[in-house]
């Protein structure tokens, strides 16, 4: 081909770039091949790029929104096994897996015992609402209280609460392990205050309601935290038995079963850790 006949291309190509169409620009010559053989008229190979461009965006865009959550694992509720925990109300996971409790403004408890699944279904709906176009934000109690902390010291905590506000779903995972000093449980309630009725909000918990004043130390707060945190709210019943304990045991099980056939050890579990020890 002759320098000329390059040229509409190599123009093409410059203005597909400052246009920021880059899915355009690698597919176009391909597609024009196709939409050659298959006789499709040129609205129609149009229509293909530009398709490809939109999807090729929301794939970016959903990758961006899962990267700036800070999930420690991505986890779905594809690999999610219902039966392992019934107490919990699949069809209500299942409808707030569709995230519309986001635009409503609603938020979600999940309560249980250690290693029921509570962080795997507070991350599965994180990355929903991902996928659905919501900005999230994950972190657990501990971490949150101590960047609140830190940001109060360094003088930047209005611009640390505004991020946290403008998040369409912020997840605090494991609210109760630790408790709080009476600052951190200020500034935790703050972070609500300033959510309530605007934005979503998941926590989960080992500790029942009940209990949640031995984590913020006063009765008084923690009465104005559940005031707004329940308003509009759904609850997930999360006790159980410890899916990490109970596929532990099984690979024990199975490896004590290959090195002999004596009876199986009792065996001590630590609640908190989950860990088992032989008693
Ligand atoms: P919790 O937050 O309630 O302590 P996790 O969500 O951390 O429990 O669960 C512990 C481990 O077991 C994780 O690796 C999680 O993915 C897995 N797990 C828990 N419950 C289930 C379940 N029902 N189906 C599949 N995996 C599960
Ligand atoms: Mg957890």
């Amino acid at each position: 081909m002759s320098k000329t006949a390059d040229k509409p291309q190599v123009l093409l190509e410059h203005h597909l770039k400052a246009l920021k169409l880059p899915t355009i620009l690698a597919e176009y010559e391909k597609v024009a091949r196709e939409s050659a053989a298959d006789g499709i008229d040129h609205p129609r190979y149009l229509l293909r790029l530009a398709e490809l461009e939109l999807i090729e965006r929301e794939r970016r865009l959903v990758d961006r929104r899962i990267r700036a959550a800070k999930f420690p694992a991505v986890k779905s509720l594809d690999t999610f096994d219902f039966l392992a925990i019934p107490a919990l109300n699949k069809m209500l996971v299942l409808e707030l897996a569709r995230s519309e409790y986001v635009i409503r403004h609603d938020n979600i408890i999940a309560l249980g015992n250690s290693g029921t699944g509570k962080t795997h279904v507070a991350l599965a709906l994180g990355l929903a609402a991902c996928q659905k176009g919501f900005s999230v934000f994950f972190t657990s109690a501990a971490t949150l209280v101590n960047r609140l902390m830190e940001a109060r010291d360094g003088r930047h905590l209005s611009r640390l609460q505004a991020q946290l506000a403008g998040v369409k779903l912020l997840i605090i995972d494991e609210l109760g392990y630790v408790p709080l000093s009476p600052t951190g449980a200020e500034l935790l309630f703050e972070v609500f205050s300033q959510r309530y009725e605007r934005a979503s909000t998941i926590i989960t918990s080992n500790l029942p309601f009940e209990e949640w004043t031995s984590v913020l130390g006063s009765e008084r707060l923690t009465g104005a935290l559940l005031d707004r945190l329940t308003h509009h709210v759904h609850i997930l019943e999360m006790n159980g038995d410890s899916y990490r304990l109970k596929h532990a045991r099984g690979s024990r099980r199975k490896a004590t079963k290959v090195a002999s056939d004596a009876p199986e050890a009792d065996e001590v579990v630590d609640p908190d850790t989950g860990e088992i020890a032989p008693a």
